[in-house]
């Protein structure tokens, strides 16, 4: 089980596909809270997972929000680390703050999440955010690793750039963030971009329904366009829905939504995960609102890009058509490779 800590409930930047930058608080039936969680807080909700969990567990300190602008972030890791329980971090590192103070408690994974490699192509998807500064943080990320090293601190994090696919970032963007990696020795990945959250996905699917002018400016900029994502949806069609199975996710002020790919406050089942115990909150997962309009569309499918080789196959045609500089492979190393259909002069070989 992985449960999924939204120990900070916003974030510093506006990004067109997340809910954080599309959702105003117009569209949802009541605005979403705001915050930081109280170490407190944090510290009662893992003695609870470690009281009542009785498989396996990790824990993502993350969800929408931007985990590293918590002012104690470090309370909270050093917590985990304490309990000697398995995490994870994803952040935009868009941040000026110690990162030392989080590498110290010895993530399992540490993920950043990046969709350009120069600023022009950068800002559109991640807006708001610096680029240079993201490159800097990664440089530190590579000398706190190094130092720790040579103090003999066993620090075994994982350190992933996840690398949102986009029609306009696979030439010289992709190549300056992917040699990046191979330099500092990071691991690559890479992933297809798509409109976040589910609801806004199921409200869209009602004939009529407008998206908003810079929800459409990004689906323009998706590899697999909404209709297409609609027709995987109804290939999968899974019959068990593994975001609802296999994670449970807990906002910054303790209420729980249906899972990690919701927004709206109409689709939390709990106001607080505290006062609720686990097989009760199983029972109202089960009857959450929003999961049958989201099965019958197959969009559980869709929200994990299942199954992952009709998404790359997919991907790589349109690749091949636009034509990108890099090929982008979602399965096997390597992870890129040189277009043959890309000439350097800008026109396609036939
Ligand atoms: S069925 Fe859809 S809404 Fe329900 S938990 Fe799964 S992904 Fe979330």
């Amino acid at each position: 089980m992985l449960y999924l800590i939204d120990a900070v409930g916003t974030c510093n930047l506006r990004c067109p596909s997340c809910p954080v930058g599309n959702m105003s608080d117009s569209f949802i039936d009541a605005p979403r809270p705001k915050g930081f969680m109280e170490p407190e807080k944090f510290k009662r909700i893992i003695d609870k997972i470690l009281r009542e969990e009785k498989n396996k567990f990790r824990v993502a300190l993350y969800n929408w929000g931007e985990a590293l602008l918590h002012p104690k972030i470090s309370e909270l890791t050093d917590y985990l680390a304490q309990k000697n329980i398995s995490f994870d971090i994803s952040t935009n590192l868009n941040v000026d703050c110690d990162l030392w103070e989080i590498i110290k408690s010895n993530p399992t994974l540490f993920r950043v999440s990046i969709s350009g490699g120069y600023q022009t192509t950068y800002q559109k998807s991640h807006k708001g955010g610096d680029i240079n500064l993201v490159l800097s943080n990664l440089y530190r990320l590579r000398y706190l690793l190094d130092r720790a090293n040579g103090l003999n601190k066993k620090i075994t994090t994982n350190i992933q750039v996840y690398y949102h696919l986009y029609r306009d970032n696979c030439d010289d963007d992709i190549a300056r963030v992917y040699n990046l990696c191979a330099e500092l020795g990071f691991s690559f990945t890479q992933g297809v971009a798509f409109l976040m959250p589910l609801e806004k996905i199921i409200y869209g699917l009602v004939p009529g329904e407008k998206f908003s002018p810079q929800d459409q400016e990004t689906l323009d900029r998706m590899y697999i366009p909404l209709e297409a994502q609609r027709v995987l949806g109804k290939l999968g069609k899974s019959q068990r829905c593994v975001l609802k199975d296999a994670q449970t996710v807990i906002n910054y002020d303790g209420s729980v939504p249906t899972c990690c790919a919701v927004f709206d406050p109409a689709f939390f089942i709990a106001d607080d995960f505290l006062e609720n115990d686990l097989e009760h909150l199983k029972e109202l997962k089960e009857k959450s609102p929003i999961c049958s309009p989201c099965m019958e569309n197959g969009l559980h499918d869709v929200a994990i890009q299942n199954p992952i080789s009709i998404w790359n196959t997919i991907l790589r045609e349109e690749q091949a058509k636009i034509p990108t500089k890099y090929i982008s492979n979602l399965l096997t190393a390597p992870a890129l490779s040189i277009n043959s259909h890309h000439k350097t002069d800008g026109t396609t070989s036939s």
